[in-house]
């Protein structure tokens, strides 16, 4: 570590990206605030995929290997008619979430990497849970900020790590609207007793060709992490806040057919790490004003058809902590060459998943079509930053 960096940095957002900057803003010698909204890393999600250059990203973190050992190891996937239970697909050499079996990628669960990240980070960095920012007050050497619950404090820098529906991003650039790029898909996310008996595999279920249901399994002995999906080709206007209205909505819009769907869904009722929201990309000429900038999700969400987004997550922290470190004594210029090396990287990874956002009906899958999601990886050359640490 370089004290000579004794800088106070706020994230908000305890999630992939706002851990992977703090880890490596940490390393470079910043001092790091999170402020996170949930009482603890937010649980929830399904499987997420760390491909490519996020691999690199790991390697350099030294966490590899955790994620490996924590990997979902599934064996194989599986499609079901959900009317009749008959399985009409099936495949152990790829799974359509996290592509061919053999290849180097790491499929983890949300909750598995981000626990992993945390343990990173570990007691170098101040956590505000149950916190959320109200104000941002910035002038040119620093930001006032406000919080829900705690005193009011100065930052150098603060960094909106807060996801999808960013709160930094709305205080500080705009409303969701001028930004948020509706993709005509929702999805629910939550997890359910292994009712099914999934061993590391993956089953979709689908009614008159269309995907309705994703389950995933690490094994028998562990929950299933399900996934429900709808389309529709306008936005909904929904309550954010009321979680019993989101499921009211998903149950809708689930076909009650066969024996399975409906049992989901009854699950679905009792879970209490639902996630529900639009599939959606992010998209914004600059993703920093003043000495406020944003990183993963709230800046450049690539969406979760194609599960990129937490690759470029990874290498958005990265890159973003390593100019900060690389140029100390000129933030605004590490702001700008942060986006000139990220940019081209996140347009292309978002051009990828927007092209790939329908995916085929599923009676067109035959054992050679199944998409291999790894083929999706964009590259990304790194700048050597070995000297600054
Ligand atoms: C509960 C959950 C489940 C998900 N499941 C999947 C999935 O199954 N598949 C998939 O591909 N992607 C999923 N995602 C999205 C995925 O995590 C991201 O696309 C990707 O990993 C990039 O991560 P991120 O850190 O930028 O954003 P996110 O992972 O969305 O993290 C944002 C973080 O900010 C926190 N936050 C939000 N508002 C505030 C606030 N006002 N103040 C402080 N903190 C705040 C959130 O609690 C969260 O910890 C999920 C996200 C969440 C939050």
């Amino acid at each position: 570590m370089q004290p000579s960096k004794k800088i106070d940095i706020l994230i908000s957002g305890a999630s992939i990206a706002g851990l992977t900057t703090a880890y490596w803003l940490i390393k470079y010698g910043f001092n790091v605030t999170v402020v996170e909204r949930a009482s603890h890393i937010r649980a929830g999600g399904q499987a997420l995929d760390v491909r490519g250059p996020a691999l690199e990203v790991a390697e350099k973190m030294g966490i590899l290997n955790a994620l490996k050992t924590n990997s979902t190891k599934l064996t194989g996937m599986s499609m079901v008619d959900a009317a009749t239970g008959e399985e009409t697909y099936r495949n152990t050499e790829q799974t359509l979430t996290g592509g061919r079996l053999d290849s180097n990628d790491v499929e983890i669960l949300r909750d598995d990497l981000c626990q992993i990240l945390l343990d990173g980070v570990g007691n170098n960095a101040r956590f505000l849970f149950n916190n959320s920012i109200v104000s941002i007050d910035q002038d040119s050497l620093g930001a006032n900020v406000v919080f829900t619950n705690a005193p009011q404090q100065r930052f150098y820098l603060v960094i909106g790590a807060d996801g999808l529906r960013s709160n930094v991003r709305k205080l500080v650039f705009g409303k969701d609207k001028e930004f948020v790029k509706y993709l005509g898909h929702y999805v629910a996310i939550f997890t359910m007793p292994n009712f099914l008996g999934l061993d590391r595999w993956e089953v979709f279920y689908q009614h008159e060709g269309i995907p309705i249901a994703a389950c995933i399994a690490k094994e028998k002995e562990s929950d299933i992490r399900a996934y429900l999906g709808f389309e529709t080709p306008e936005a909904i206007n929904y309550d954010y806040r009321n979680t019993i209205a989101q499921k009211d909505l998903v149950a809708e819009r689930t076909p009650q057919v066969g024996n399975v769907l409906p049992q989901i869904v009854r699950y679905m009722y009792e879970a209490d790490n639902f996630y529900f929201d639009s599939v959606n990309q992010v998209i914004m000429d600059s993703w920093s004003k003043g000495l406020v900038t944003l990183v993963g999700d709230a800046g450049y969400s690539v969406s979760v058809s194609l599960g990129q987004g937490t690759t470029v997550a990874m290498v958005g922290g990265y890159v973003l902590a390593s100019e900060l470190a690389a140029q100390t004594n000129d933030i605004s210029k590490a702001l700008q060459c942060y986006e000139e090396l990220l940019r081209d990287y996140v347009i292309n990874n978002q051009k990828l998943a927007y092209e790939s956002r329908s995916e085929p009906a599923v009676e067109d899958y035959d054992s050679t079509d199944v998409r291999d999601l790894g083929q999706s990886v964009v590259p990304f050359t790194f700048k050597n930053y070995t000297e600054i640490v």
